[in-house]
């Protein structure tokens, strides 16, 4: 992976060269600036972001480009190396009816600039195209990498002096208004906030968020993605069923959000609420305080002692929250037999992918483990790659605007 400056500074990856490539070819002419911006993976904090909760993801290695130049009309057009359409818009009908399919993310996300203080009026159009290495839909959030990359982009082009935080909520609002995913702030402020080797402490709540370093390389461990390549079709609806539990349970506990519950009020819990959203609550509650355990556990002992809370974490979401597949609990399960030191689903659950904290000499081990385990049981076959914690949203060197 090609190293690279928060300011910009940064050599041009090869992933950056092939979406200028990819510019011209669509565009005839070269785009004035690249910039991306990476995927994420949650180390632990499932489910708890639309609970006011916190959440500890980290940036990857895997990025989203944006090839972009200005234009002097008002027209706007994306291509995108995924899509073979190129999609074309005026600035004067840039409105969430009318942007539909995977250019609803990129067009979103400049309408929903236009909430957050850029006058949609004067600004000029733009060509961007879009390459990337962040697989789709394998629960890497693909979605926020593009987002935060046109976010960056714009908020350059535009001269909008937006500061991290302000774009994280821009494309959130494309994904929730424009897109129609109602998601919380968590994978956005991953991309746009992220360091290498650390990872992005959250407060979803009151959008607090902390860079925390996480020293694997120098504990000799490496972040196992364990891509299962399954997403089974109660996804949607389980992850609304369980928004609504949630909801359910704060309501019928008389707090504004699970966030305000502690350990101690799970007795209480228990006593007033039937046993499926008792449980579903439980695992809010403990995943909350397992997050703030493995921030502590960090500072204080190093990233060799977390194991033991992502293990109870994918439990919690096995048992509690029902959220896990055989494809995630056969991964983590094999992980662990095969020399992990901790492993958990991460993501929305229901399929794709699980993390195993795995030291790098047993990485191999641990892949031809997960391998045969899936060979024998006829699933899928899963997809496996070490991350690393990587540098968030930048300009990407080389052109300049
Ligand atoms: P993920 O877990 O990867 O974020 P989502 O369903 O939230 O999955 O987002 C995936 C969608 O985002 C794709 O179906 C596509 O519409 C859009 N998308 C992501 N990356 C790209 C890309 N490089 N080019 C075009 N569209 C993309
Ligand atoms: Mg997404």
């Amino acid at each position: 992976m090609t190293a690279r400056n928060t300011d910009g500074a940064g050599v041009v990856s090869a992933l950056d060269r092939t979406a200028q490539v990819g510019f011209q070819s669509h565009f005839h002419r070269s785009a004035t600036g690249l910039w991306s911006a990476p995927g994420r993976v949650n180390l632990i904090g499932e489910h708890t972001d639309y609970n006011d909760g916190f959440v500890l993801p980290l940036a990857i290695d895997r990025r989203t480009v944006v090839a972009l130049a200005s234009r002097t009309d008002r027209v706007v057009r994306v291509a995108s190396s995924f899509a073979a359409e190129t999609v074309e818009v005026s600035l004067d009908e840039l409105v969430p009816e009318n942007l539909v399919g995977w250019s609803a993310y990129p067009l979103g996300v400049a309408w929903a600039l236009g909430q957050f203080g850029a006058d949609l009026a004067v600004v000029p159009g733009f060509e961007v195209y879009i390459d990337s290495d962040v697989p789709v839909g394998a629960g890497l959030s693909s979605s926020a990498a593009l987002e935060s990359a046109v976010a960056v982009a714009l908020n350059d082009v535009w001269g909008l002096d937006l500061d991290r935080a302000t774009l994280a909520r821009v494309g959130q609002l494309a994904e929730n208004r424009v897109v129609g995913a109602p998601t919380g702030i968590m994978d956005q402020s991953a991309s746009l906030l992220g360091q290498a080797d650390a990872a992005v402490f959250l407060d979803c709540r009151s959008l607090a968020a902390e860079v925390i370093p996480l020293g694997l390389h120098p504990a000799g461990l490496e972040l196992l993605i364990i891509d299962t390549r399954v997403s089974h079709s109660h996804a949607t609806g389980g992850y609304a069923a369980r928004r609504k539990s949630c909801e359910a349970g704060a309501r019928a506990l008389g707090v504004p959000a699970l966030r305000d519950l502690s350990l101690d009020d799970l007795t209480r819990a228990q006593a007033m609420l039937d046993d499926e959203t008792f449980r579903r609550v439980r695992h809010i509650v403990t995943e909350n305080q397992r997050v703030l355990d493995t921030v502590q556990t960090l500072r204080s002992s190093g990233c060799t002692a977390i194991g033991p809370l992502l293990d109870a974490s994918h439990r919690s979401m096995r048992d509690d929250f029902e959220i896990s597949a055989p494809e995630l609990d056969v991964a983590v399960d094999t992980a662990r037999r095969a020399g992990a030191i901790g492993a958990r689903m991460t993501g929305g659950g229901f399929g794709g992918a699980a993390i195993a904290l795995t030291p790098t000499d047993r990485v191999p081990a641990v892949k031809a483990a997960v391998m045969a385990a899936f060979a024998e049981r006829g699933f899928a076959t899963p997809d496996l790659f070490v991350v690393h914690a990587a540098d968030g949203a930048a300009r990407d060197g080389g052109v300049r605007p």
